[in-house]
């Protein structure tokens, strides 16, 4: 192969193993840069939906795009690892999940890389295996290069490259993300990989290219786990200071939250008291850290008081409802919304389970609904609740209502409606989507607000 042919196919073809959320955004912004992608996953279902141009998950912009990037052939996906030899550049997206210690599981990051490597093994041309799954520090240089060396037999740094590449992207707006990063981690042992990887998001970018900060591999992993644990403080933070806001009558947290919001050193972002964070990241990551931090000898005191505080931000919500109905047993609690945030179906660590489980303990009668994800809810609850069609027929009869997630649809809800179909009007606005002042003649209660 020519030297000008090899320079172009290595910024022109990409593979990705692990079709899930990071894998499947990847792939299609990828592709929708004109950039041949193949895309691998060991789940056949998943992969018969792709290829037909379905996405297996709702993100919004992505469906759309697979379309587009499977009928002009793009995006070609297949479960047979073998198939990334076509490309130069192997990202590798598959899940990195918590054992039941909390401490990291890297079965599948294992498994994919001896995959990968042999396959590599058949291969001549220099080939890139990027790490964008989130690994603790050491993995990519102490797991998955070993593992790559033996079953491929070459070299990282010289026949093979190799380079971390933590993701940031947010659920809800994943496709963004993709494309307008703040910042590139690359994590890399040697120039060549560096080069490579850095050319790839050059072309990508182009004028849009965002800083690129290159570092050693265990620094770049690092990053990933300081900004999730950054972020979880930052909400469990804000949390601690609504449960204080909480027992001072007059005080709303959200009037806190603005003021020290606009001292540079602290920024406005981030500072929204709600029930909790979930999400299939931030526990899971904490959790991990932790759990590196005490192999290495390290008490990371910070970091569990924020998980502490984020399970039991459950209670204030929980405590918001008893503090307007006294008790619950019996009474009929209508929840709106289950996603862990707005515009996805995902349920993961979301605290509207936590909260329906400390209400089911408590012998509420609970139904719940979500404009997406009550099927992932039927499936991950150990028993039966009710589920409505939509947000008005949720509110119909209940004791009490209680907002988990901020769907735009629950915004347009009006204290008319509330009063109209509810047995009482008892709301807990536990993602603070309303005024107080909207709610003069009901029973309102909000996390943060001092009554
Ligand atoms: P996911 O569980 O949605 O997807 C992982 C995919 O990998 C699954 O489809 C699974 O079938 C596939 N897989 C497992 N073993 C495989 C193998 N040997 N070959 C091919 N495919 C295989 O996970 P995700 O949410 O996309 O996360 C992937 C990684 O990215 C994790 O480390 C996660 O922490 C990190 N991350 C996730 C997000 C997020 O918002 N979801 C954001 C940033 C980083």
């Amino acid at each position: 192969m020519s030297s000008r042919t090899s320079k172009k196919k290595a910024s022109s073809s990409v593979s990705i193993v692990g079709m899930g959320y990071v894998g499947l955004c990847t792939a299609a912004t990828f592709a929708s840069r004109g950039i041949t992608t193949r895309g691998v996953d060991v789940d056949q279902e998943r992969i018969r939906q792709i290829s037909q141009g379905r996405a297996p998950i709702h993100e919004p912009r992505l469906e759309g795009m697979l379309k587009v990037a499977v009928k002009r052939k793009l995006l070609k996906v297949s479960t047979e690892t073998s198939d990334i030899a076509d490309s130069t550049t192997t990202f590798l997206t598959v899940g990195t999940p918590s054992r039941t210690d909390g401490s990291i599981d890297l079965t599948f990051v294992r498994l994919a890389t001896e995959q990968i490597a042999k396959t590599l093994a058949q291969k001549e041309d220099y080939h890139l295996v990027v790490v964008k799954s989130t690994v603790v520090p050491g993995t990519t240089n102490g797991i998955v290069r070993p593992i790559l060396e033996a079953y491929s037999h070459k070299k990282a740094g010289q026949e093979i490259g190799l380079a971390a590449n933590p993701e940031f992207l947010k659920e809800g707006t994943a496709i963004d993300d993709a494309l307008n990063p703040d910042k590139i981690i690359i994590g890399a042992n040697d120039e060549k990989s560096r080069d490579h990887l850095t050319r790839l998001y050059k072309d990508f970018y182009r004028r849009k290219l965002p800083p690129i900060l290159v570092m050693v591999p265990e620094a770049a992993e690092l990053v990933k786990y300081a900004s999730n644990a950054f972020l979880a403080t930052k909400i469990s933070f804000i949390n601690t200071i609504a449960s204080v806001c909480q027992r001072t009558p007059g005080v709303d947290v959200n009037q806190i939250a603005e003021a020290i919001g606009h001292d540079p050193r602290i920024g406005p972002l981030f500072l929204k008291a709600g029930p909790g964070y979930g999400g299939s990241c931030f526990h899971k990551d904490l959790q991990a850290i932790i759990h590196y931090a005490k192999e290495k000898g390290f008490d990371a005191v910070l970091l569990r008081a924020t998980e502490e505080t984020n399970e039991n931000q459950a209670e204030q919500v929980v405590e918001l409802a008893q503090k307007i109905l006294g008790t619950l047993g019996q009474k009929r609690i209508a929840i709106l919304g289950l996603s862990f945030k707005k515009d996805t179906d995902d349920i993961r660590e979301a605290a509207s389970i936590r909260v329906i489980n400390k209400l089911h303990e408590k012998g509420a009668e609970i139904v719940a609904y979500d404009p997406m994800a009550v099927r992932n809810t039927k499936k991950s609850l150990p028993y039966r609740i009710d589920f409505a069609q939509d947000s008005r027929s949720a509110l119909e009869g209940a004791d009490c209502a209680v907002i988990m997630t901020e769907w735009d649809e629950f915004k347009r809800l009006r204290e008319k409606d509330f009063k109209a179909l509810m047995r009482n009007a008892n709301i807990v606005d536990a993602r603070r989507i309303f005024q107080p002042s909207d709610f003069e003649h009901s029973n309102y209660q909000g996390i943060g607000i001092g009554t």
